[in-house]
């Protein structure tokens, strides 16, 4: 067996349907008193049956914001610091996907006040200490441990809501994280059984999804790979896919989960050759692959009926020089050397759409 190390990411998990009911216990264990509820504009029904949850159980919020957005663009936090500040909470709690899950780290991170996160997406932000804030356009990602949120709820009831396209792209994007960790630099035999277990279990929920996106059973299963796959993402340094997604994510404006889901089978092509051990294994977690992990995601995308191109989602032709040459500008570890003409050639077929071959 090779040598590794392995750092356990602390932070509680309370699972289950019907869990969000035990907010309040969760916030009286901790001791606290005035939770400070978060969400975006389109959650906010979700943040007012919070409150009544924490009311109905006599525990009165501080307060609710309900402007969190996409990329934690730095003057919405500054906003919601100002109204913190003017409501002396002694806790979060933010209800959302990544992007109310980075304004409840952002505030955690500068306040010190413990996080309680309510995921209801499978982006697995709440399993990472890594918050990506956005100034003047530019995102700039840190970590650090203080910023892992040290509770997290997940209640499958809140995740039904989920449009079906947004829970496969969102599915894809935790996929990608469980991917990378497989031959991630750091990798070690524990994380890699999560990645495998993540992966399975998200390959053979999100299809039911599409088919009945009522369906409680592929919901929850779904939820849990979803965050096996954040705790890959929270233990593993990344490499050539997520540096290609936040790339592309950054120059060119495209959406977050979906640049995940076009990308993801063409980097994993581009490292195809270097990481056969993870190849084999990846392959055994993905119905129909046949020994084959390319194939196996092909077939996943294709059952999903997701975009496969970025020029769908308004890249332009000329972008792809560009984006090559961001893409090899900064060197960071990855298992086969990025190269200019490849990285190109990839991110051209990723463009129009061709498959992974
Ligand atoms: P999101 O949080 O932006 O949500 C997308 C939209 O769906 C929002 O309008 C949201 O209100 C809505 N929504 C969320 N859950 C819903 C539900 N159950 N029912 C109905 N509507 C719902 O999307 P996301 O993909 O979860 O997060 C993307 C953001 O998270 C990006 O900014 C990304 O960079 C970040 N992210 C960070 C990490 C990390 O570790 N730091 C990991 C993954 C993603």
């Amino acid at each position: 067996m090779d040598p590794f190390e392995y750092n356990a990411n602390p932070g509680r998990v309370v699972f289950g349907k019907g869990s969000i009911q035990k907010l309040p216990d969760e916030i009286r264990r901790l001791g606290f008193k005035s939770p400070l509820i978060l969400s975006t504009p389109q959650q906010v029904s979700q943040a007012e049956d919070l409150a009544k949850i924490l009311t109905a159980a006599s525990i009165e919020p501080a307060g609710t914001y309900t402007n969190a957005t996409m990329h934690t663009p730095s003057h919405i936090t500054e906003e919601a610091m100002a109204y913190i500040q003017s409501k002396a909470a002694d806790c979060v709690v933010s209800i959302g996907g990544g992007s109310t899950t980075g304004l409840g780290k952002a505030i955690s991170v500068r306040t010190g006040l413990h996080h309680i996160c309510i995921p209801t997406t499978y982006a697995g932000s709440e399993m990472t200490p890594i918050l990506g804030e956005t100034q003047d356009g530019r995102k700039a990602t840190r970590t650090d441990p203080k910023i892992l949120p040290g509770t997290v709820i997940y209640d499958v009831d809140l995740t039904m809501t989920l449009p079906a396209s947004l829970s496969a792209t969102s599915g894809v994007n935790a996929i990608a994280h469980a991917v990378e960790a497989l031959y991630a630099k750091n990798k070690n035999p524990i994380i890699s059984l999560l990645a495998l277990e993540g992966t399975k279990a998200l390959a053979e929920s999100l299809p039911e999804i599409i088919q009945n996106p009522q369906s409680q059973p592929a919901r929850e299963k779904a939820q849990y790979g979803a965050w096996l796959c954040g705790v890959c993402l929270g233990s593993s340094s990344m490499a050539l896919h997520h540096k290609l997604c936040h790339t592309l994510g950054g120059s060119f404006n495209l959406p977050h989960a979906e640049t995940h889901t076009i990308v993801l089978p063409h980097a994993l092509s581009y490292n195809a050759p270097a990481i056969p051990d993870a190849m084999e294994k990846l392959a055994a977690a993905l119905p129909g692959s046949e020994g084959d992990a390319i194939k196996g995601l092909n077939i996943l995308l294709e059952k999903l009926q997701v975009k496969r191109a970025l020029k769908d989602f308004g890249m332009k032709e000329e972008d792809i020089d560009k984006a090559a040459e961001i893409a090899v500008s900064n060197q960071y570890p990855n298992p086969r050397k990025v190269e200019k003409e490849p990285i190109r050639e990839l991110i051209r077929r990723a463009w129009a759409g061709e498959p992974a071959r």
